[in-house]
């Protein structure tokens, strides 16, 4: 039996695990190339543990991280009992360059790709993948209000809003959801996103739970990455930098252990979890996900999320974010 934590998507009730399995990685691109037969796996792998809740984007491996997860959910069947998560407005070229494009056109012309490469005539989750400096809130938020109505998607969400732009947002369309980069290490969220999302009945999805493998307890100083995997240029896989977040995951992993007898991986997503947040964690390995219930059916008290911040304090004396992700606008 499962013990796997629900929740639900704002004020719906479109019903969601705490944990949703994130697809960029899946896609390849920026993760040095896919590997198709595993994602496949990887995906059945979450479904089979409980996990109901599956995030992707148009963008990852442009078009191909939805094409794997439409193939997954069509060999899987139960599409009713998943949700599924996909994204809008990243445009890109032939030559692979990404920018921001968050028009009405855009939008019409993205959803109707992302049905026919899902392999589905409804998103659960649609969401705008970055804000566009160059399109008007109303206009996104229109475009999406329209294909809300028409049952063509069932929620609606922003991604790497802040809340001025939420609040522009919302007076043209019903808005349910926020992703947000949010992990041990990337708190930018915690004063103002968290709370605006808090107050405004928002669902917080937040991404890399679990800091780009960073909190899996598996990284480590000799890992090389390969291809065009982002970790080359994240400047916190970058010594002498890197050194102080693995040490600060050793420190973590030790309270883990001591105190809850979990690893550093279970910790960093409970965190997620207590933080109030659906934890978006990306996998490509079905024994990536082999102890995801670990994460569930306990909490961090305030002794140790005191503990945890003094662990960081004192570990990471040169934090970074993860601002080296934000794709450009068009011009
Ligand atoms: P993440 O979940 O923090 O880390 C994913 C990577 O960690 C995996 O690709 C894998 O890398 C490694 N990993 C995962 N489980 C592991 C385990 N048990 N043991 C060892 N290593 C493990 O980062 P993310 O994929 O960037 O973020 C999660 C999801 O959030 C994405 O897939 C995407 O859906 C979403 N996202 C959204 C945005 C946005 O702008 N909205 C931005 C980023 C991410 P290796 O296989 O290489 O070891």
């Amino acid at each position: 039996m499962s013990n796997v934590e629900f929740t639900t998507i704002g004020t719906t009730d479109i019903k969601v695990s705490q944990i949703c399995l994130g697809t960029w990685a899946i896609g390849g691109w920026m993760w040095g190339g896919a590997d198709d037969k595993n994602a496949v796996r990887t995906i059945h792998a979450a479904l089979d543990q409980g996990v109901n809740f599956l995030d992707t984007a148009p963008v990852y491996g442009f078009g191909h991280s939805e094409e794997v997860v439409g193939q997954a959910i069509e060999e899987y069947g139960k599409r009713s009992e998943i949700v599924l998560a996909t994204k809008v407005a990243l445009e890109w070229s032939d030559e692979g360059k990404v920018v921001r494009n968050s028009s009405k056109e855009r939008i019409e012309k993205e959803l109707d790709d992302s049905l026919r490469r899902l392999r589905t005539d409804y998103i659960d989750l649609y969401q705008v993948h970055w804000p566009d400096p160059l399109v008007p809130f109303e206009e996104t938020a229109t475009a999406l209000e329209k294909l809300l109505n028409a049952g063509k998607v069932r929620s609606i969400g922003v991604s790497n809003y802040d809340p001025q732009q939420m609040t522009e947002f919302k007076k043209y369309c019903p808005l349910h959801a926020v992703q947000s980069p949010y992990n041990l290490f990337e708190r930018a969220i915690d004063t103002d996103v968290l709370p605006y999302a808090q107050e405004n009945d928002l669902s917080i999805l937040a991404y890399g739970a679990i800091c780009r493998g960073l909190l899996s307890g598996a990284m480590s100083q000799e890992r090389e990455f390969t291809g065009d995997d982002l970790r080359k240029h994240d400047p916190k896989f970058k010594l002498p930098r890197f050194r102080q977040y693995l040490d600060a995951v050793d420190a973590l992993n030790t309270l883990a252990k001591e105190n809850y007898d979990k690893d550093v991986l279970a910790l960093a997503i409970r965190w997620v979890i207590d933080r109030g947040c659906v934890a978006l964690w990306g996998a490509r390995k079905p024994e990536q996900l082999a102890h995801l219930e670990s994460a569930f059916g306990w909490s961090i008290s305030t002794d140790d999320m005191q503990a945890i911040d003094d662990i960081l304090k004192t570990s990471v004396t040169d934090p970074i974010g993860p601002e080296f992700m934000a794709p450009p606008s068009r011009s």
